[in-house]
């Protein structure tokens, strides 16, 4: 519900989701969801070539979506498909040759600008051009132009322009709502703080920003009202909050703050090379979550057993074609290579629901849809070339192959089938491959899965338990949905009996099993989890001091008793305050 316009240059104190931690203090840009962004900026004299060339392939590239459009409308009613294929003729002429075409080729020559902005200029002089003459057809051809210039600006977005390249230093992203892989192309050099309107904490966009070290606060409501751009803003990733025209004294409170927050990191960043041990002697496997394949130095630094986790839907992202195999291999190779014999947990494509919602047809619910390992089964030329690249990247160090979303053991079984004849076909050619071939393990993320845990536990050589979708559909709580971000809630009892139950499913079978939903980068819930029976956590790199710090200061034995008592309890709040008590009584000794 929006409410009367903020004065401008007043402070404004904002609460959302703390969704990345850290502190930021930097220049507001907005950034409005699906606006079309138009770059302006001046190119020198040995670019105008390049320039021009982009134009003509954004032009031929609108041409044939054009040409498409044409085809569709022939099969309209025929008054209909009259009228449309006249329209889009005279659309398809504007695009080849006409003077829109060669005015804008020649702004970029003589005005050294870039395309976007030869396009807007030229479009603008037309359009002024005809609104002189008052003429009701010639107003209607206006808006054919300004169409075909949208159509072109799309197309040169596409081809090389990115939403967040020509941001300026130290800025703070404000958008209405960001998606993951828009998200993933913002530059933490750049970019010191973001804050969106819409998302929750366990939202794939909130896990790119914690995986890149931007701190965050999503589903902050109403905050680009009254916005401009240009304003100082403050953004507490820790608390939730985000503080627009603060005022000095609020400035100077945050900026000691921020070097607070740098210090205590410090010292956590000092633990990276001590090994994560309980006061009783249990050693816990900390490995990490990586969305993004520049985040291995952070992985390595941080002290990482290995990777958890790699989502591997970057390869994915911000592209219009899918990744060969050749591309993949050398990618997931780079990683493995760097991991430097740490193991690596290659999760196969998990496109759908709000991640990478594209690549097939979205369906009427898509986190109920064609998601994850479904897509890829029925997509063997997804599928395929994933796992040949997996098993050539396994050449160059230990690798795990873990599958998204499973609900039964067909789907095991027939992945585990493709994966053999795929390594056999390999063999012959004498293609270098993980030998033996790498285990292949599967998400715990539906209550399906969790429930049958015991069956699946029979056909898959690891679990990894992901929190944040088995939250999801356990409780019929959206995860990227603010509205009802709070009711989103890990520590339901039903969740809790979901992972204890895979978990002893898992050790009954004697196959690993990992917690690598958001729940295992909580340091507040280390203790719980230990206590279940969890001994590897994979999580944000960013997380990995605090949770081994919280693992060296407690007693497993007392976390296993604690579990215990909470696995008798229905309800949440009480959860919650045991959970608490045991933390602070760690405290107390440590
Ligand atoms: C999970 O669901 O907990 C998980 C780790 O997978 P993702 O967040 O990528 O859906
Ligand atoms: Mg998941």
């Amino acid at each position: 519900m929006k409410t009367s316009q903020p004065a401008a240059g007043k402070e404004r104190i904002l609460e959302g989701l703390a969704a990345a931690p850290g502190i930021a203090v930097g220049i507001a840009h907005r950034h409005e969801h699906g606006q079309v962004h138009v770059p302006e900026y001046r190119i020198p004299s040995s670019r105008i070539d390049d320039e021009l060339s982009r134009f003509q392939l954004a032009a031929s590239q609108a041409g044939r979506q054009v040409d498409d459009l044409l085809h569709k409308a022939k099969k309209l009613p025929s008054a209909a498909a009259e009228e449309m294929g006249y329209l889009l003729e005279a659309y398809l002429q504007m695009l080849k040759g006409s003077r829109l075409v060669r005015g804008v080729e020649a702004r970029i020559k003589q005005e050294r600008i870039n395309a976007e902005s030869a396009v807007m200029r030229e479009i603008g002089e037309i359009v002024e051009g005809l609104a002189a003459v008052d003429d009701s057809y010639l107003a209607a051809r206006a808006a054919d132009i300004s169409e075909v210039g949208s159509r072109l600006i799309r197309a040169l977005n596409k081809s090389a322009w990115r939403p967040f390249e020509q941001l300026n230093k130290n800025s703070a992203v404000l958008a209405d709502e960001l998606s993951p892989a828009d998200t993933a192309l913002l530059d933490p050099k750049l970019v010191l703080g973001l804050a969106t309107e819409a998302g929750g904490m366990e939202s794939h966009t909130a896990i790119m920003a914690r995986s890149l070290g931007i701190p965050s606060v999503l589903g902050v409501s109403g905050l680009l009202d009254g916005l401009r751009g240009g304003e100082t803003v403050i953004i507490d990733g820790g608390l939730g909050q985000v503080i627009i025209n603060p005022s000095a004294s609020t400035l100077s409170a945050y900026r000691a703050l921020r070097a607070q927050h740098l210090r205590i990191r410090r010292q956590l960043e000092g633990l990276a090379s001590l090994p994560a041990v309980t006061r009783d002697g249990e050693t816990i496997s900390l490995m990490a979550n990586i969305e993004l394949p520049g985040e291995v130095d952070g992985v390595l630094s941080a002290g990482a057993m290995g990777v958890g986790l790699l989502r591997s839907e970057f390869l994915f992202m911000n592209r219009s074609d899918l990744p060969n195999e050749e591309e993949q291999y050398q990618a997931l190779a780079g990683i493995v290579k760097a991991m430097k014999g740490r193991p690596v947990t290659i999760r196969t494509l998990d496109a759908g629901s709000e991640k990478l919602p594209d690549l097939d047809s979205p369906g009427l619910n898509p986190a109920l849809g064609l998601r994850a390992i479904r897509l890829s089964l029925k997509h063997p030329e997804l599928l395929e070339p994933q796992l040949t690249a997996c098993l050539r990247a396994g050449a160059h160090g230990p690798i795990r192959i873990l599958l998204p979303m499973v609900m039964t053991v067909g789907e095991v079984t027939s992945v585990r089938e493709a994966m053999t004849r795929i390594a056999k076909k390999l063999k012959r050619k004498r293609v270098p491959i993980a030998d033996p071939l790498p285990p292949l393990g599967i998400m715990i993320e539906i209550p399906g899965a969790a429930i049958t845990a015991d069956a699946l536990a029979a056909h898959a050589d690891f679990f990894a338990i992901g929190t944040n979708d088995l939250t999801m559909y356990t409780l019929a709580i959206d995860r990227s949905d603010e509205q009802v971000a709070s009711l989103y809630n890990p520590l339901h009892p039903a969740v809790l009996r979901m992972i204890q139950f895979a978990t002893e499913a898992a050790l009954r079978a004697r196959i690993p099993v990992s917690v690598c939903g958001e729940m295992a980068g909580e340091a507040r819930l280390t203790g719980l989890l230990l206590g279940l029976g969890i001994r590897e956590l994979s999580m944000a790199p960013i997380h990995l001091g605090r949770v081994k710090q919280r693992i060296r200061a407690m007693n497993l034995s007392g976390a296993i008793r604690r579990a215990r008592s909470i696995m008798d309890q229905v309800d949440s709040a009480r959860i919650s305050a045991l959970i608490d008590s045991f933390n602070d009584e760690t405290d107390a000794k440590s």
